[in-house]
């Protein structure tokens, strides 16, 4: 590949910043080089421009690769956050609010997301077995791990299970993958990753896990098939006991910090089915597909249609003799063009060899999958349906419509059953990767009922119906309200978590820490979730700053322990709450899992992502207490 042949690959809006960033030469970034607004999650490469400014752009790029080959060096490292945010409304089309500027200088990577730590300081370790302990080997544990790593805190992880990867070591049923743009989802520290596809599926995203890990020492730092199963506050040694089951047996760990990193889709919820173990065929939650479960020439049935049915429907659909769907609930999806696209070979290039060009890929990727949908999702009081919430929202509602007529039009059963009554967006957004079109081949039935049972043979439906199988994927979706107090943490006043949090009410400062738990945290805790978009990796990255603003403080104090106030922590919950009432998932027209009983959404935040890097960004130490 030569660089000449790789920018016919580029995206050209990206090649613009990377050259207007290595030359320093404002011209780049005013007419005619403008590109146009494309909001699609995978824009047009050409963005909008004439062909031969395309290739006016195109040729700069070759020019400042071959001059950065001959030792020049680029004009700008860091552009700062003035000429930062006219980069970004330029390359985007569109004004984009100065407040982003901090943020994505650090999430392109040209600013370090690292706390400035207390020159020669270090959490006391006397009389611990560990100055941090961290339970769960997922993706946010590997981003704290690397942060503790660089800031030289000494920190062991326990996983219960065998290998790195959390969610995506578990979920390995077919078409597993993510549904943010892997360039968003992946570690603003390490090197640009070679993904194959806009959206990665399981095996190379357990891969990347697993190779990040590797690099930055982590793996070394985990304790494997190590089960937390309780942690208790001692306030005279001022650490917490924790107690790890292991194959030999049970033992006690002590550390000065806590955090919980297990995850917030990690525990199946497997609804009560009478007459599961009579049947004879297999039977499991999606997130525990068998790998040795060849479906070819078998009867299927895949119960729900959520985010993990979307996916397995279209990729097993060819394979199977028959599949049966049980929904109880039809779902709006937004059609992705390009989504299992391969990234051209020239980009890949480019990613690996222009400089900046990897940075701002991402960046504007992860714009793409932003904040952009959340001011959409405000309900419009006088807003007269009840399947939309306001103008736009009731925009998207038509063309979501349009979309599934323009697929399963002349099936009117079909349409009748999947065309969903309640507002787009209202419950977890899924990207149609298929799921209709499947719909549609002779070999696959959608039945609008709920699984009830199961007898020897089958599955039994609401209505009574019997539906003969040989494998039932149940895609019934995880448990997210219990969150860390499913670790059977202790606190300060020999309060469980599971007491504060009962009527499944999780609450925290931040989504991060709880009053009455010294020196906790929590990553990817109560309402930290993404609901309009974004990347859980980043939201892990925000959270890992803020714990690690926190362990700094505390160092800096010669303080022993830290822990919120209870009335920011109100406070926060508050706003959070206050927000929501304003938000789609609040509407009475449905009931996304977000919400508990009691109506309260806890698993999703109302708020920006530039809100929450902000708000963590750094430790506000007056909302904290000392001792
Ligand atoms: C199918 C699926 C698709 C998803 N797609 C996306 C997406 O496209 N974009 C996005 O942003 N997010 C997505 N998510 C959300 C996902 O949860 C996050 O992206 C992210 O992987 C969370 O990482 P984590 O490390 O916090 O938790 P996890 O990946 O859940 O890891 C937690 C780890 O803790 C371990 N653990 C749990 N309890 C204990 C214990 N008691 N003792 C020891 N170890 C324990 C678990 O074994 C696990 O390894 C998806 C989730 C699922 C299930």
């Amino acid at each position: 590949m030569t660089v000449e042949r790789a920018v016919l690959d580029a995206d050209v809006r990206v090649l613009l910043m990377t050259v207007a960033q290595i030359t320093g030469d404002r011209r780049w970034l005013e007419e005619p080089y403008a590109p146009r607004r494309d909001v699609r999650l995978i824009a047009e490469e050409d963005a909008g421009l004439e062909p031969e400014i395309v290739d006016e752009i195109r040729a700069a790029a070759v020019d400042v690769f071959h001059r950065l080959e001959a030792g020049a060096e680029p004009a700008i490292v860091d552009p700062g956050d003035e000429l930062m945010v006219e980069m970004m409304s330029h390359c985007l089309g569109e004004a984009v609010p100065p407040e982003y500027a901090p943020l994505a200088r650090e999430e392109l990577g040209l600013t370090s997301r690292l706390v400035e730590w207390p020159e020669g300081g270090s959490l006391d370790s006397e009389g611990v077995d560990h100055e941090v302990l961290v339970v769960g080997a997922g993706s946010s544990a590997i981003a704290l791990s690397h942060a503790l790593g660089e800031l030289g805190v000494e920190h062991t992880i326990v996983e219960r299970h065998a290998s790195v990867g959390g969610v995506w070591r578990d979920n390995r049923y077919p078409g597993a993958g993510v549904d943010t743009p892997n360039h968003a989802y992946s570690y603003s520290f390490a090197p640009p990753r070679r993904w194959s596809r806009y959206f990665a599926l399981q095996p190379e995203l357990e891969r990347y896990l697993a190779d990040v890990a590797d690099a930055y020492g982590v793996t070394d730092r985990i304790e494997f098939d190590t089960n937390v199963v309780a942690a208790r506050w001692d306030a005279e040694a001022c650490c917490w006991r924790v107690e790890l089951e292991t194959a030999s047996g049970r033992r006690t760990r002590t550390c000065r910090v806590l955090v919980s990193a297990i995850g917030q889709l990690n525990e199946p919820v497997v609804p009560d089915l009478p007459g599961i173990e009579e049947f004879r065929g297999r039977a499991f939650h999606s997130s525990h597909w068998p790998d040795d479960l060849d479906v070819s020439g078998l009867r299927v049935a895949v119960v729900g249609s959520g985010e993990s049915a979307n996916q397995i429907v279209p990729a097993i659909a060819d394979d199977v003799a028959h599949l049966t769907i049980l929904q109880r609930t039809a779902q709006w999806a937004r059609p992705i063009p390009r989504y299992h696209d391969a990234i051209p070979e020239g980009s890949q290039w480019l990613f690996e060899h222009l400089p900046f060009y990897a940075a701002w890929f991402r960046f504007s990727m992860w714009w793409r999958y932003g904040d952009g949908l959340l001011p959409f999702l405000v309900k419009d009081p006088d807003w007269p349906r009840d399947d939309s919430i306001n103008r736009v929202n009731e925009r998207h509602r038509q063309e979501m419509a349009q979309h599934i007529v323009d697929t399963i039009g002349d099936r009117p059963e079909l349409l009748d059953a999947c065309m969903p009554t309640y507002p787009p967006y209202g419950k977890r957004i899924v990207l149609d990767n298929g799921w209709f079109d499947a719909l549609t081949k002779p070999n696959v039935t959608l039945v609008p009922e709920a699984i009830v049972g199961f007898d020897e043979t089958g599955v039994i439906d609401a209505s009574g119906a019997h539906h003969e199988v040989d494998a039932v994927a149940l895609a019934t979706g995880f448990e997210v309200f219990q969150g860390a107090a499913r670790l059977g943490v202790v606190g300060r006043d020999g309060r469980s978590l599971a007491e504060e949090w009962s009527d499944d009410d999780p609450r925290a400062y931040l989504g991060i820490t709880v009053p009455g738990f010294p020196n906790l945290f929590l990553l990817q805790g109560p309402t930290t979730g993404l609901g309009h978009g974004g990347s859980a990796i980043f939201q892990a990255e925000c959270q890992v700053r803020h714990v690690t603003s926190c362990l700094a403080e505390l160092v800096r104090r010669g303080a022993s322990t830290i822990e919120p106030k209870p009335e920011p922590t109100e406070a926060y919950n508050r706003r959070h709450d206050e927000e929501h009432e304003r938000l789609i998932w609040t509407h009475s027209a449905m009931r996304p899992w977000y919400r508990n009983q009691a109506g309260r959404v806890v698993a999703v935040m109302p708020f920006r992502l530039v809100d929450f890097w902000s708000w963590t960004h750094d430790v506000d130490a007056d909302d904290y207490v000392f001792t």
